[in-house]
């Protein structure tokens, strides 16, 4: 974009900024008037542990960067797709998408093509096909198999240093899954690579149970419960696809007595929320794998920052590795007690 054409704009967005309903109060909107590329970000759910962490990251990243206008698809894709809508009629600079369904994608890249304003798709991946429809398509992600495979690789460092674990005295690791929303990749992958890693340390599985719990801690519980009352102390291992269905998972299992005394049962989770790292630090939650929220929003901010300026994201002008010239991946790190300050 041509520098007047942006300085317009920002001036439009100036004048506006202060009568949209989508920004007043709490510091989530559009703070406007610093020059600033204004940036409409849609998160699929305001009520999501990790993607509050996420929201909060890219609010602290923005000063001086971006002017950010955060709304709430509240887990409905028609309503998220209106939210896009009114950024495009607002005539943002950029978009930063968290998709309600990750399928939907290229419908809200057609839009942002006809309008000319550059996307980047956080957390919920678009399909291949999809990112390859224009080229000023971003994503900032995490590679779920890496965080399905540390998951897997806590309950085998468990697996093998407590000979007790294998309860039944069978040889074969009794676990049950709680899953994450099906169709995300986190939840697909986290699923397959877990239990991979735990095959290819050599050790047998059995699954007793394998449900979703929709990420959400209070279905993790109902699920975990569920799970006791079928197959009771039976349950060698709980791996979780993110921290908030372990914790559920160890509401009911304390419930069921576990964590007094010597009844112990090894929990593993995604994303190393303060929660979760409580639960660490108190002994009941065995390991997570840090979903780092803090680089995610971050480089989500930066991208969309240098695209809303209408330049191009490189390493030089936004301090991530871009993958395919599109992806930035952001590692994931195994915590446990032992390693809590990393991901404080
Ligand atoms: C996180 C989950 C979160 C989901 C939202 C995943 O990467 O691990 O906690 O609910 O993203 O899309
Ligand atoms: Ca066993």
């Amino acid at each position: 974009m041509r520098k007047w054409m942006y300085a317009a704009l920002a001036g439009a967005v100036l004048l506006t900024a202060g009568c949209s309903s989508d920004t007043g109060g709490k510091g989530q909107g559009a703070s406007g008037g610093d020059g600033t590329p204004k940036v409409g970000v849609a998160i699929y759910k305001y009520d999501d542990t990790f993607m509050t962490g996420v929201r909060n990251a890219m609010q602290s990243a923005a000063g001086g960067k971006a002017t950010l206008d955060i709304v709430d698809s509240q887990n409905s894709q028609p309503t998220q797709n209106e939210k896009v809508d009114l950024f495009i009629s607002k005539k943002y600079n950029a978009m930063a998408i968290n998709a309600v369904d990750r399928t939907a994608a290229g419908v809200i890249i057609d839009k942002a093509q006809a309008a000319n304003i550059p996307v980047v798709f956080l957390n919920r991946e678009p399909m291949a096909e999809d990112m390859n429809k224009w080229d000023k398509v971003y994503y900032v992600g995490a590679k779920a198999e890496e965080s399905g495979t540390i998951s897997g690789q806590l309950i085998v460092d468990y697996w093998k240093s407590h000979p007790e674990a294998d309860k039944n005295g069978d040889g074969k690791l009794q676990y049950v899954l709680l899953r994450g929303e099906p169709g995300h990749q986190d939840a697909e992958l986290r699923s397959k690579f877990s239990i991979q890693a735990i095959k290819d340390a050599g050790i047998e599985v059995e699954a007793l149970a394998d449900d979703t719990a929709m990420w959400d801690r209070v279905k993790g519980q109902e699920k975990m419960q569920a799970f006791l009352a079928a197959h009771g102390d039976k349950i060698e291992a709980v791996l979780a696809n993110n921290d908030d269905m372990a914790l559920g998972a160890i509401e009911a299992l304390k419930a069921a007595g576990y964590f007094t005394g010597d009844k112990f049962i090894p929990v593993v989770g995604v994303d190393a929320t303060a929660p979760a790292i409580q639960a660490l630090q108190d002994g009941t939650l065995l390991g997570t794998v840090l979903n780092d929220a803090k680089n995610q929003g971050a480089a989500t901010v930066a991208l969309a920052s240098v695209l809303g300026k209408g330049e191009t994201p490189s390493k030089e002008n936004t301090g991530y590795d871009l993958i395919d010239g599109k992806y930035v991946w952001i590692a994931y790190k195994k915590i446990t007690k032992d390693n809590v300050s990393e991901a404080q």
